[in-house]
């Protein structure tokens, strides 16, 4: 049968399920830059070079392979604009049926299932197998469990794939290491460069229609530094498993000023578009701590956030979708302040962050979870705008992921599906963890009054205000019982710094 195959911008990766049956002499593989997927919302620069730059080699490789490849550029004139369109385009007398690997996200999957009836043509949608746990697995999972926790849905991931596993048992007789993991940062501390390629001719391209089509989108274009073929992003993964990975665990949390990188593996771009598939990544650590090269709290640490939570996330994102984009459980409403935008705050946490996602399209973890996250859940940001942000910002955001880390992770916008607690933390940690607060006009010791840091008058504030949706958590029993314990002076003066604060923020002055 002659068939066309359609190949999304996150889905490129040779042993696809949609190639498992093609035959290079009769089928099409259609790949296009589609308007809509690029501009509903405004992407950061790079993010768009990334995945056009990604989409043309791959197309390349396809096409060295022996397939014909018709490839749809973002600047085509007869570019139709949509995957729909350009499905109808391709579409020839001969054409019999097409296929695709089920899309990642919940519009683009649903708006799939109608194609079969408006192009009236079979259209085979496969699952996509490059998960580790299906939507399914993980529905069978999550029934009937009143609380849904990362930690046992991955040793049951350990367990199923046989990974760092001793029998039944995990190795080292212990499912997690974490008591030796999350050290703040030592002065001196030598941190590897991360590992970059140079723009070759079709980057170069790229950048090119990305600077012309896209001047009002988000971010710094260059400097461009992503790989873009597999061949380097396995390179990205071997240098990260050769420098970093011993240290990964130890400074997992720890930050320090212009350092964005960290020991941090960065090869979400490259597993969320397709150039790396999980296992492999999960394989070569496992590999790692068996010729003794890293030790197993690093080890573990790292294979736990690909098929623990990477793999949890799309799970529970399927299992809540499409409810869950709109849960706002603690009723946030305030906008987002322009520094989200152009950087621009006194706080050296939040500006080092946001700077480095301005340049890099990129922020390690915890600079999201407890330093814009922190603020975006103790400000009370609106959960769509705070979503959208996050969406739009980061290279490696694609809503199956960026969701369930925004509603759930830091906003606790599902009620506490996700997460058994608000991450909410004041000062003191982000002190602890990281060299931001030398280097800032607040002072983390100091708890009210102008120069105090933000993060502590406003962590009082959130719980307070939200005392009885959160007062009976038994994860936040410490805290509440320090807040009985507070004067009432002491909590107008929290109140006091904190309308002065937020107004301050509504208003768009630098705070
Ligand atoms: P490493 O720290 O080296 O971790 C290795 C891999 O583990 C990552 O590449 C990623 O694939 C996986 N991983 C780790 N933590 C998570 C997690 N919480 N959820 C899913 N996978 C995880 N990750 C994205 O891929 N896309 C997003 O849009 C995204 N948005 C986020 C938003 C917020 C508010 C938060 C708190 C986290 C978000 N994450 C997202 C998760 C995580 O921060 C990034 O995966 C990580 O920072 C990517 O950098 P890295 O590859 O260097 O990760
Ligand atoms: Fe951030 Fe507060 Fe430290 Fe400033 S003092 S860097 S605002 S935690």
């Amino acid at each position: 049968t002659s068939q066309i195959r359609l190949i999304l911008g996150d889905q490129l990766t040779h042993d696809l399920p949609t190639f498992r049956d093609a035959d290079p002499a009769t089928d099409l593989i259609l790949m296009a830059e589609v308007r809509t997927e690029a501009t509903y919302v405004k992407h950061h620069k790079k993010k768009i070079a990334l995945i056009f730059s990604a989409m043309r080699h791959f197309a390349e490789e396809l096409h060295q392979r022996g397939f014909t490849v018709r490839y749809i550029r973002y600047d085509d004139p007869d570019n139709a604009g949509s995957l729909l369109e350009e499905l109808r385009r391709a579409i020839t007398p001969k054409t019999q049926e097409i296929t695709v690997t089920e899309a990642a996200e919940y519009r683009l999957l649903t708006e799939m299932q109608t194609w079969q009836n408006t192009l009236d043509l079979p259209v085979h949608i496969l699952p996509d197998d490059r998960f580790l746990a299906t939507p399914q697995d993980f529905a069978t999972w999550a029934e009937g469990r009143k609380q849904l926790r990362m930690e046992f849905f991955y040793r049951e991931m350990r367990r199923k794939h046989g990974i760092l596993m001793q029998g039944n048992d995990p190795i080292g007789g212990q499912w997690n290491f974490d008591a030796e993991n999350r050290k703040p940062p030592k002065s001196g501390l030598h941190i590897p460069p991360p590992f970059e390629t140079a723009p070759d001719a079709i980057t170069r391209d790229v950048l090119a229609l990305v600077d012309t089509h896209f001047p009002d989108h988000f971010g710094d274009l260059l400097p461009f530094h992503f790989a873009t073929t597999r061949d380097d992003a396995i390179a990205v993964l071997d240098h990260f498993i050769t420098h970093r990975l011993p240290l990964f665990g130890t400074y997992q949390d720890a930050m320090i000023a212009d350092e964005p990188w960290m020991f941090h593996s960065h090869i979400s771009f490259y597993l969320n578009i397709g150039l790396l598939t999980p296992m492999e990544c999960i394989r070569a650590a496992e590999r790692a701590y068996f010729e003794g090269h890293a030790p197993l709290n690093a080890v573990e640490g790292f294979i736990r956030q690909i098929l623990g939570w990477r793999e949890f996330v799309r799970g529970l994102y399927w299992y809540r979708m499409p409810d869950y984009a709109s849960e706002n459980a603690l009723n946030a409403k305030r906008p987002l302040p322009p520094m989200f935008w152009t950087g621009q705050t006194q706080m050296n946490c939040l500006s080092q962050s946001f700077g480095q996602t301005i340049k890099w399209a990129y922020a390690h973890h915890i600079q999201r979870l407890m330093v814009i996250g922190n603020f975006a859940l103790l400000a009370g940001l609106s959960p769509d705008e705070v979503n959208e942000w996050f969406f739009i910002v980061y290279a490696d955001a694609f809503e199956w992921v960026e969701l369930p880390n925004v509603s759930g992770m830091i906003l606790f916008a599902d009620g506490g599906v996700l997460a058994s607690k608000p991450y909410a933390a004041s000062g003191a940690y982000i002190n602890r963890m990281s060299n931001y607060c030398a280097g800032c006009r607040y002072k983390p010791s100091v708890k009210n009054g102008p120069d105090a840091c933000p993060f502590n008058y406003l962590y009082w504030d959130f719980l307070n205000r939200h005392r009885a949706r959160l007062g009976n958590n038994p994860r936040l029993g410490m805290p509440y019982r320090n807040l009985a314990r507070m004067s009432d002076e002491k909590l107008d003066a929290v109140d006091a710094d904190s309308r002065r604060f937020l107004k301050a923020l509504d208003a768009g002055e630098l705070v």
